[in-house]
């Protein structure tokens, strides 16, 4: 029993973070302190995955994009995401990825924490990418590609240059505005960047290409002659069926890494090969039980889809900072009866005049 969680409920009920609260966190905060804490978090919990209740997330797909919820569980707390993905959205002024967390205590089920997760979705995922870099990448990476300039690039490369330590950015998109809208967004970051006329020109050169890119159809973002010795390829926006950004070949001729082997077998780029297809999951390699890169030579790959137990990490930094600072609202989600077993009571009819009063309404 976690007595802290079920002691915060009883005396606070919800905490609710809403998205500008939890842009005013990480403000305060500020914003490598918070990545680097995040990938500190994930790691933690990546070295303990025997502790956790694990699953692959539920989809429902349509047309234009997917909606997808993503439970987690180790024996204190519970958290399920809701996330979509709809890479038409921007066209209707709408974000491709919207999320939001409930996080529970697991011995009562009581919700100790409602959370806004689009802003902290896109933190998670630069730290998630960043920590299997400083794993995977040569360690004296410095120049990165980044293709695909829309709402996670900028976490990608600030999360790329505090955390891994590249200094260079080759971008490009195809529109060109993205690009134009991230170069003045890390003005002053201290990066060095280069717009690039196709993602060939990007990859020419790099250590690291990171794609996260958005379209519902099998993309073929990086093809194997843009593929250098030693490279680092860190796929992010393949991440449902239907939906990958690499050349098959790649993935034959690299050192392929993942986070949860069930989801990313439906999710990831390896969905087009075969179920004995070579992969690793991450989290054996952060505990030194499976090799990472082999040679300098060799291309590895961190072909991401996002998983639960990122978000669980996320949230537990963004909870204890939100209770840390004072931040957030107490909310009711939930009636709170002085007598569990009297719900009838919150309805306050308790008078025979109250509900003769509810009777006529039904007649009427
Ligand atoms: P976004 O719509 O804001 O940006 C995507 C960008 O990709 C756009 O600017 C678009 O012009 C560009 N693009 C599309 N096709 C391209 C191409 N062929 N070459 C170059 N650029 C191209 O989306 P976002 O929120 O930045 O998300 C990007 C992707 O990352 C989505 O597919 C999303 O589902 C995925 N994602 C993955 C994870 C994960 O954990 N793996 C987490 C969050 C988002």
């Amino acid at each position: 029993m976690n007595n802290t969680d079920l002691t915060r409920f009883k005396d606070t009920g919800t905490l609710y973070l809403s998205a500008p609260e939890a842009a005013e966190l990480v403000r305060r905060l500020g914003l490598p302190h918070c990545l680097a804490h995040m990938a500190e978090h994930i790691r933690t919990d990546f070295l303990r995955w025997a502790d956790f209740d694990k699953s692959a997330r539920t989809a429902a797909h349509s047309k234009d994009g997917v909606i997808e919820l993503m439970p987690v569980a180790d024996d204190h707390r519970y958290s399920f995401k809701y996330v979509n993905g709809h890479p038409g959205n921007t066209r209707l002024g709408l974000s491709t990825v919207k999320a939001f967390v409930v996080v529970a205590v697991v011995d009562t089920g009581a919700p100790l924490f409602l959370s806004e997760l689009t802003l902290t979705t896109a933190l998670r995922t630069a730290a998630m990418s960043a920590l299997a870099a400083q794993t995977l990448a040569r360690p004296e990476s410095r120049v990165m590609a980044l293709i695909g300039n829309g709402a996670q690039s900028e976490f990608q490369a600030l999360a790329f240059q505090h955390l891994v330590g590249i200094t260079t950015l080759r971008v490009f998109d195809v529109d060109p505005a993205a690009s134009a809208k991230l170069v003045a967004n890390l003005q002053g970051s201290g990066l060095h960047i280069t717009v690039c006329q196709n993602t060939a020109e990007a990859a020419s050169g790099a250590d690291i290409v990171t794609t996260v890119t958005a379209d519902k159809t099998m993309a073929l973002i990086l093809t194997p002659d843009m593929i250098e010795p030693g490279m680092h390829l860190n796929a992010v926006g393949g991440d449902c069926p239907g939906k990958t950004e690499l050349h098959g070949d790649i993935l034959d001729a690299a050192k392929v890494f993942v986070e949860y082997e069930p989801q990313s077998r439906v999710e990831g780029e390896i969905q087009h090969k075969p179920a004995d297809f070579a992969v690793n999951e991450l989290w054996r390699v952060l505990r030194g039980e499976r090799a990472g890169r082999d040679s300098a030579e060799q291309v590895t790959v961190f072909d991401s889809v996002g998983f639960a137990l990122e978000d669980f990490s996320a949230l537990r930094f963004m909870m204890d900072s939100a209770v840390r600072l004072g931040m957030g609202e107490r909310m009711a989600l939930i009636p709170q009866l002085s007598d569990p077993k009297n719900l009838f009571g919150s309805l306050n009819l308790v008078t025979p005049a109250a509900l003769r009063q509810q009777s006529n309404c039904i007649a009427a």
